[in-house]
C-alpha cells in the first residue's frame, strides 16, 4: 500500500535499527518506503527534519544524515544528547526498531559542490555527523584528500572513533584525522587551528560544531583570507548576533505585507517579531525548518521596504542584495515592508 506524504510534507518512516555511538549518542537507521526512495534521495551533508510528540507537545528538529549517499547505505542520522533538551533525549531513550517517526525530506546546503581542491573539515562533538557523510562521500566518489580536525570533550564522546580509524587504515594518506580532546589540552585555541590549517591553502573548508568553536574556526580562516566561498558552515543552533538592538535609523514598522500561494494578507508587526512569526501571527501557514536561518527553506524576497537577518548561513550575497532573505531570521527596518514567498 503507498505511503502517504502528510499535509506538512512529512512521510512516516520506520525505524530498522538503532545503534548506540557513545553513552549520550544513537544512531537511528531507517526504512524508507519504495515508493518514497526518490523523495528521500540526498546529497551527503544535509539534514531530515523529524515531526514528533513528547508528552503530547509536537516538536520539530533536524538532524542531519550520518550515512554517505556514494556507499548505498540506508538512511541514517545520528542523535547526540542534549542536556535538558526535548528531542534528542527523547530519541536516545525511547525510540527503538519497528518504532516509526515523521520526516520530511532531506534539505540543505552544507553539501559538496564540483569542485576538485582538497576537503579540509572542523568538526566539534555532534558536527561530526554531517562531516562523516561528507568525508566518506568524497573519499568513495571523488580523488580528493581529506584532512579532519575533531574536537570533543574527552575520548568517551567522539562519534564514530573506530570508524574513523578503519577509513584512515583504508584510504592512507587520503585521509588525516586529528583528534582535540579538551580533556588534554583544554578548549581549542586559536594557534592549534593555525597550526593545522598551514599548508591547507586552496582546500574547500567544511565547519560544523557548538558555535564557540565555529566562531574560532571561521576567525582562524578569515585570518588566512580564506575566500568566503570556498568555506562551508552548518549551525545546529542560531549564532547570536553581536546586536539584536534596532539598527541605527531603522523605522518602527507598522505593517507587513506578506503573499503567498497567490494570497496577498495585511499582516500587524509585533516589535521583536520576525518575518516568519508575523506570517504566522497572521494565520498564514509559511515555510519553515530549522529555524536557525541554515536551510534556506523559509526564504522569501523583500520587494518594498527593507529587512536585516540576525543570522544567515544559506544565502549568497548576491541572494541578499537581490532582497531574498530568511523569514526566520529577518528583522524589518521600515515602516512597511513586502514580502513575497515564491
Ligand atoms: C541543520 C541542523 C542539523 C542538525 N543536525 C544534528 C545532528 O546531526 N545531530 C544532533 O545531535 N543534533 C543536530 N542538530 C540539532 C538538533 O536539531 C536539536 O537542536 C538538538 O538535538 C537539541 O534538541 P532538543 O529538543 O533535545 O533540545 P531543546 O529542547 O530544543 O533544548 C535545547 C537546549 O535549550 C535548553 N532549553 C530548552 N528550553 C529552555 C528554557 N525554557 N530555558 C532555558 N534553556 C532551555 C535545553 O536545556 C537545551 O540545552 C541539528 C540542527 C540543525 C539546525
Amino acid at each position: 500500500m503507498a505511503t502517504t506524504v502528510s499535509g506538512d510534507g512529512c512521510v512516516r518512516l520506520r525505524i530498522a535499527d538503532v545503534q548506540s555511538e557513545t553513552a549520550d549518542c544513537v544512531s537511528l537507521v531507517f526504512d524508507v518506503p519504495s515508493d518514497h526512495q526518490d523523495r528521500f534521495r540526498y546529497a551527503a551533508g544535509q539534514y531530515l527534519t523529524l515531526r514528533v510528540t513528547v508528552a503530547g507537545v509536537e516538536h520539530r528538529r533536524c538532524y542531519s544524515m550520518s550515512s554517505s549517499p556514494a556507499l548505498a547505505e540506508p538512511l541514517r542520522i545520528t542523535v547526540k544528547r542534549d542536556p535538558g533538551g526535548v528531542v534528542s533525549n527523547w530519541l536516545n531513550d525511547t525510540v527503538v526498531a519497528g518504532a516509526e517517526i515523521h520526516a520530511e525530506a532531506p534539505q540543505g546546503r552544507f553539501v559538496l559542490d564540483s569542485s576538485t581542491h582538497d576537503i579540509v573539515a572542523f568538526a566539534g562533538g555532534s558536527g561530526i555527523t554531517p562531516v562523516f557523510s561528507l568525508l566518506r562521500t568524497a573519499l568513495a566518489s571523488t580523488g580528493r584528500r581529506v584532512r579532519l580536525f575533531y574536537a570533543n570533550r574527552s575520548a568517551d564522546s567522539v562519534i564514530f572513533d573506530a570508524p574513523l580509524r578503519r577509513l584512515v587504515d583504508e584510504y592512507g594518506d587520503r585521509l588525516t584525522v586529528h583528534h582535540h580532546l579538551d580533556s588534554d589540552r583544554g578548549v581549542v585555541t586559536p594557534a592549534a587551528l593555525t597550526r593545522f590549517l598551514a599548508g591547507t591553502d586552496e582546500s574547500e573548508y567544511f565547519v560544523c560544531g557548538p558555535t564557540l568553536f565555529m566562531d574560532a574556526v571561521e576567525a582562524a580562516l578569515r585570518e588566512l583570507s580564506v575566500p568566503g566561498g570556498r568555506v562551508h558552515l552548518e549551525r545546529f543552533v542560531a549564532a547570536v548576533p553581536a546586536d539584536t538592538a534596532p539598527s541605527a535609523g531603522a523605522e518602527v514598522t507598522e505593517e507587513v505585507t506578506i503573499e503567498l500561494d497567490r494570497r496577498t494578507t495585511a499582516a500587524q508587526y509585533r516589535s521583536g517579531n520576525t518575518l516568519l512569526q508575523t506570517a504566522r501571527m497572521a494565520g498564514l501557514k509559511a515555510p519553515s525548518s530549522c529555524e536557525t536561518g541554515s536551510c534556506g527553506t523559509c526564504i522569501a524576497q523583500v520587494t518594498e521596504g527593507a529587512a536585516r537577518m540576525l543570522n544567515n548561513n544559506a544565502l549568497t550575497d548576491e541572494e541578499v542584495a537581490d532582497g531574498w532573505v530568511l523569514t526566520c531570521q529577518a528583522m524589518p527596518t521600515t515602516k512597511s515592508v513586502r514580502v513575497v514567498y515564491e
